[in-house]
C-alpha cells in the first residue's frame, strides 16, 4: 500500500522495529494498528434504541472536545492513528476532519448514518458509504483509506458488504470480528490480517486464544471492561507470535459523564461502564506498545510478504 504520511509516524514505524525498554532488547517489535471511531456518544445502533439523524441533530454535541483530547494524547506519545469518521459527524464538524488530517493521522469511512450493515440492503449500504466518500473527499480533497462497519456489523450474513467495498475503491475493510459475539461477529472469519480475492485487504478486531476459546479484546466496551492487565497481556501474546493487535476507542469514551445514552438496561452498561478509566488505559497503552494507522501496519506487511511470504503465511 502507498504510503501518503512520511513524517514523525513513519519515523516512529521505522523506529519501533527494535525492542525499547521491555525487557526484550533485539527483538523485534510488532507494530499494531490504533484506531479511533470519531462518532457521538448517542450515534449507537441497537433495536428498538436507535434514533435517526434528525433526533440526533437536536442533542448536544461532544465529538469535537474529546476528539481533540484524543489527537492531544496520540501527538504526546508521538503515535499515528487511522480515523475511522462517521460521515453525519464530518458534515457537520469539517473542520475536525481537516484537523485529524493535518496532524498526519490516517482518515477512513465509519458509513454515514451508522446503519448495522446487515439491517440495509445492497443498494442502501452502496448509498451509505457512498455518500460518506463524498463528505470526506469534499473536506480533504482524497478518498478515504479503509472502512469500518458500525459496530463491527459484518459478518457471515452480510459478506457481500466486502465486494461493495472493493468496488467503491478502499484499501481495506476493519469491519470483521472473528469471534461469537451478541448480534454481530463472525466465528468463522480469519483472525489475522489478510487479502481478500479482490485485492482489499481486511484487517479484523483483536481476538486472543485462550483455552479453545476466541476471546475478544483490545477496543471499547472490552478496554473499559477488562482488567488493564488483561489486555496488556493479551496485547503481548498475541504480538509474540508476530501479529499485530487492532486496538480501537470512541472519543466519547473519555467522557466520564455523557449526557445521554441507549435505554435498555444491558446497553446502558455497555456503554458506561469503566468510562472514567479509558484515559488512563489509552496512555498505558501509548507508552507501552507501538503503533500506526493500519495503511502503515499493512504496508509493513506487505514489505514482509515479499520479503518472507512462508514466514507470513505461517502467522
Ligand atoms: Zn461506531
Amino acid at each position: 500500500m502507498e504510503n501518503t504520511h512520511d513524517t514523525a509516524g513513519k519515523q516512529r514505524l521505522d523506529g519501533s522495529t527494535q525492542a525499547q525498554g521491555d525487557g526484550h532488547r533485539g527483538v523485534a517489535r510488532v507494530v499494531n494498528a490504533l484506531t479511533i471511531d470519531v462518532e457521538e456518544y448517542f450515534c449507537y445502533a441497537y433495536p428498538g434504541e436507535t434514533l435517526s439523524c434528525e433526533e440526533w441533530a437536536r442533542l448536544e454535541s461532544r465529538a469535537v472536545p474529546h476528539t481533540l483530547e484524543t489527537l492531544r494524547i496520540l501527538e504526546n506519545h508521538n503515535i499515528r492513528a487511522t480515523f475511522f469518521v462517521l460521515g453525519w459527524v464530518a458534515d457537520r464538524e469539517p473542520h475536525l476532519l481537516r484537523e485529524i488530517r493535518d496532524r498526519g493521522h490516517e482518515v477512513s469511512s465509519h458509513g454515514y448514518s451508522h446503519a448495522l450493515v446487515g439491517t440495509q440492503t445492497p443498494s442502501q449500504f452502496r448509498d451509505d458509504v457512498r455518500r460518506s466518500i463524498d463528505v470526506i473527499a469534499g473536506v480533504i480533497g482524497e478518498m478515504p483509506a479503509g472502512y469500518r462497519a458500525p459496530s463491527f456489523s459484518i459478518n457471515g450474513s452480510c459478506l457481500w458488504a466486502l465486494d461493495i467495498l472493493a468496488e467503491l475503491g478502499f484499501a481495506y475493510d476493519a469491519s470483521l470480528y472473528p469471534t461469537r459475539m451478541r448480534g454481530n461477529g463472525d466465528p468463522q472469519a480469519r483472525h489475522e490480517p489478510h487479502r481478500l480475492d479482490s485485492g482489499m485487504w481486511e484487517f479484523p478486531a483483536a481476538t486472543v486464544d485462550v483455552a479453545g476459546l476466541r476471546i475478544p479484546f483490545g477496543g471499547g466496551g472490552y478496554l473499559r471492561l477488562y482488567p488493564f492487565l488483561a489486555t496488556r497481556w493479551a496485547t503481548h501474546r498475541i504480538n509474540s507470535t508476530g501479529r499485530p493487535a487492532m486496538i480501537y476507542l470512541h472519543p466519547w469514551e473519555l467522557d466520564p459523564h455523557p449526557p445521554a445514552g441507549p435505554r435498555s438496561r444491558l446497553r446502558r452498561f455497555q456503554h458506561t461502564v469503566n468510562l472514567a478509566k479509558t484515559r488512563s488505559r489509552l496512555l498505558h497503552l501509548c507508552a507501552e506498545f507501538a503503533f500506526a494507522p493500519i495503511g502503515d501496519v499493512l504496508t509493513q506487511i506487505e514489505a514482509d510478504m515479499g520479503a518472507r511470504p512462508e514466514a507470513v503465511a505461517a502467522k
